[in-house]
């Protein structure tokens, strides 16, 4: 089989299959002839069918397992191999079925012989109604062609099994019993956040009637035309001022643009389709495939990459089948919850923003694009919720709890009256916290404090009006970087920085340059030597990047410059770990100026440098660092890790270490006392600051500028109008002299008895 091709194969199989369909045989022999027709053009020594039936996955049909076991060896869903194939609606592809831990023994089968096994879900309306699998007595993978094939054959069965009506539809597609009490789903919380409406899912599922194509030509025809009006759709889209003027979502869609047009795409599909598959089948088998190898990419964004691919593929199929209609065509009726496997960002921006409360996903991943969209959006997103569309119908009442990351569905009277009073709760904070923007944030003894944000879209820019924060204290410009598809051109960077500067008015804006590579991987941003890193924290990331590949640093510097023209330019360098560093990227800078001037270009009327204190060994060099900078901010997520040796994205790590600790609180006073003789600004950056207590603890410790997440800026305001900047000083003095037990605790107990609220 390896040596013939997926498509010959394939259409090998469908030519033998319609021989038997038109056969006026019963199902049973029909079942008994495909089993025979799979496994002779597969070569393989065993095809079996299993069917629903009556909520176990039962064998139908067998060639090369013991006849005796045909209806007898049943199992459930979930259970055994064939079982976690149709649970979790997908392949597998195993040399050694034995060694899987979901393996189960059946030995009326006969099957221990046969160690090889690849099984592939039988789908109808996107549930699993059966599973078609082929062993082999010789230990190997399947080869992708093979597992191609059985998928073909898999879409193929599934229309002549509900045709040949071997399965009841009604059990398998109608409301299960289950779907009707209160349900609680876990997830992951991707953006924080309280919403409550009825379920809506995103797509009325396009379902496939025909799979077999009677004229291979005019299937691809269908298929051309699809792709014509997909793209038109997609530049008409860029156009569109709520997509294009300058949005994060130029970048999402440059990237779909990139996809639309995509050679290799086309080709598989146009591939699919000479083995005799219908246009909309061999969308969906093309879109199996991509799926299957989704779940094999360790990479998130090449993984965040793919799904934008899927949006796409969705996107053709509605096309070719005519059944156009997403939810957000057909308009919001109230409150929703949007229900998607998963979601282009595209596709969020198409739904009626006041009506959308909330957004479901059965995958999903922090630094997806749809999350960027929908955490500027505003709109709390729970991911990763597994079996999510099975568990609820079009219209149920949802509560999504976004802190949490839980979902109830169907919940009881009592439990909606709680969520609400929560709400509501949380409505009147908010109001509190909205209503203090004009409030400044001094202390009892009238030390104003400097509290900015954190931010990296041009969508975040309304959260410094929103806030009335002092200005942004850290303006992650990789953000731009992770949402496009390719290096963002020099212009592009510029127009950004542009719009960034005039949101912000004359309130300061420090513009980090990149800090990609750790955790912010970029695909299209690799080693030159293409090995991937054992601890990419510590490894080729940031400044360390910039300075190598200095090409980039130049275009951001020109980007920066350019766009700060007659205004003050703040710009502060990541990961500075010896100050050489800080030298060399600044004569990045001062060398770009220098080409601008003699371009006789309108230049920034200041240029304030600054460097990031993330890297323990930088404090070491303070003394010598210091005279030259404007600004310093510590970037306490960084430091903490490489201080502890701990992890930052480590969630077992997450509780261990407290911030509040002895050790950290020296520290971070050791640079504020080597740094103040200098007069140089000191700001932390890191997501501590956004956190009341250590808010409390960081003032204590001589810090008086924060930048920090725009949610946090009312709480910590209303901080530092109850505390005492002199009092606080002296305390942490005396507990960092010596130390006691529990530093926590003892910042607490002392904020407590002072009416300080600080949870
Ligand atoms: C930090 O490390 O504290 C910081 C602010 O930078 P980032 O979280 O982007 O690494
Ligand atoms: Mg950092």
């Amino acid at each position: 089989m390896p040596m013939l091709s997926a498509v010959a194969a394939a259409r090998a199989i469908l030519t033998s299959l319609h021989e038997v369909m038109a056969s006026r045989a019963g199902a049973q022999a029909k079942l008994n002839q495909i089993v025979e027709a799979i496994g002779e053009n597969l070569d393989s020594e065993v095809c079996s069918i299993y069917l629903l039936r009556e909520g176990m996955l039962e064998l139908f049909a067998t060639r090369g397992l013991n006849q005796a076991a045909v209806h007898v060896t049943r199992l459930a869903v979930g259970e055994g191999l064939v079982g976690t194939i149709a649970a979790n609606i997908e392949t597998l592809n195993l040399a050694e079925a034995a060694a899987h831990p979901d393996f189960a023994f059946r030995p009326e089968t006969g099957e221990e012989k046969f160690h090889s096994f690849a099984g592939v879900p039988i789908v109808r309306r996107e549930r699993a109604v059966g599973v078609v699998a082929v062993q082999h007595v010789e230990p190997r993978r399947y080869e992708e062609v093979e597992i191609e094939a059985l998928q073909t054959v898999a879409m193929v069965l599934s229309e002549l099994i509900a045709n040949a009506e071997l399965i009841d539809e009604e059990e398998v597609l109608g409301v299960p019993a289950h779907l009707t009490g209160p349900e609680r789903l876990k997830g992951l919380t991707l953006v924080k956040g309280l919403a409550s409406g009825v379920a809506v899912f995103h797509q009325p599922r396009v379902t496939i009637e025909h799979v077999v194509a009677e004229d291979t030509e005019a299937e691809r025809q269908r298929v051309y035309l699809a792709f014509d009006k997909m793209r038109e759709q997609i530049d008409r889209m860029a156009s569109q001022a709520e997509f294009g003027v300058g949005g994060e979502h130029e970048e999402v869609l440059e990237t779909y643009r990139m996809f639309a047009y995509d050679e290799g795409w086309t080709r598989r599909i146009n591939e699919a389709i000479d083995s005799g598959l219908t246009a909309e089948a061999a969308i969906e088998r093309v879109q199996q495939r991509t799926r299957m190898r989704m779940r094999q990419i360790d990479d998130p964004l090449l993984a965040d990459r793919m799904h934008d691919l899927e949006d796409l593929s969705n996107r053709l199929l509605r096309i070719v089948s005519g059944q156009l209609g997403t939810a957000a065509s057909m308009g919001l009726k109230g409150d929703a919850i949007l229900i998607a496997r998963n979601l282009g960002p595209a596709e969020l921006l198409e739904y009626d923003r006041r009506r959308l409360k909330g957004v479901i996903l059965e995958e999903g991943s922090l630094t997806a694009h749809v999350v960027i969209v929908a955490r500027a959006m505003g709109i709390p997103v729970v991911g990763r919720v597994r079996g999510l569309r099975g568990k609820m119908r079009d219209g149920d009442l949802l509560l999504l709890d976004g802190d949490q990351g839980v979902l109830d569905v169907r919940p009881a009277p009592t439990l909606v009256e709680a969520f609400e009073a929560r709400f509501a709760k949380n409505r009147e904070r908010q109001a509190h916290y909205a209503a203090m923007r004009e409030t400044e944030p001094v202390t009892r003894d009238g030390q104003r404090i400097t509290v900015m944000i954190n931010a990296g879209l041009r969508d975040d820019m309304p959260m410094l009006n929103l806030t009335g924060a002092d200005g942004i204290g850290l303006f992650r410009t990789e953000f731009q970087f992770l949402v496009s598809a390719t290096l963002p051109a020099r212009e592009r960077q510029t127009r950004l920085y542009r719009d960034v500067l005039e949101a912000a008015g004359d309130r300061p804006v420090v513009f980090r340059t990149v800090d990609i590579g750790g955790d912010k991987v970029l695909p299209y941003l690799r080693h030159n030597d293409g090995e991937t890193e054992e601890n990419p924290a510590m490894g080729w990331r940031a400044l360390r990047v910039a300075l190598e590949r200095d090409g980039l640093l130049k275009v951001q510097a020109r980007a920066l410059l350019e766009a700060a023209g007659g205004r003050t330019l703040n710009v502060m360098f990541p990961m500075v770990t010896e100050p050489w560093e800080f030298d060399a990227a600044k004569a990045v800078f001062e060398s770009q100026l220098a080409f601008l001037k003699r371009q006789k270009k309108l230049l920034p009327e200041a240029i304030r440098y600054g460097a990031m204190l993330e890297v323990p060994a930088l404090a070491e060099c303070l003394d010598l660092l210091a005279p030259k900078l404007s600004f310093l901010s510590i970037g306490t997520n960084d430091l903490t890790q490489f201080l502890f040796a701990a992890d930052r994205a480590n969630p077992k790590l997450a509780e261990r270490y407290d911030w509040i600790s002895p050790a950290i609180m020296r520290f971070l006073r050791r640079v504020v006392q080597t740094v103040a003789p200098f007069g140089t600004d000191i700001t932390v950056c890191g997501e501590m600051g956004g956190r009341r207590l250590e808010a409390l603890a960081l003032l204590g410790l001589g810090i008086t500028r924060l930048s920090i997440t725009p949610a946090a800026v009312g709480p910590v305001k209303e901080l530092v109008r109850k505390i005492d900047i002199g009092e606080i000083r002296a305390a942490m003095d005396g507990w960092l002299a010596s130390p006691p037990h529990d530093l926590r605790s003892t910042l607490a107990e002392w904020a407590f008895f002072r009416g300080i609220e600080c949870d």
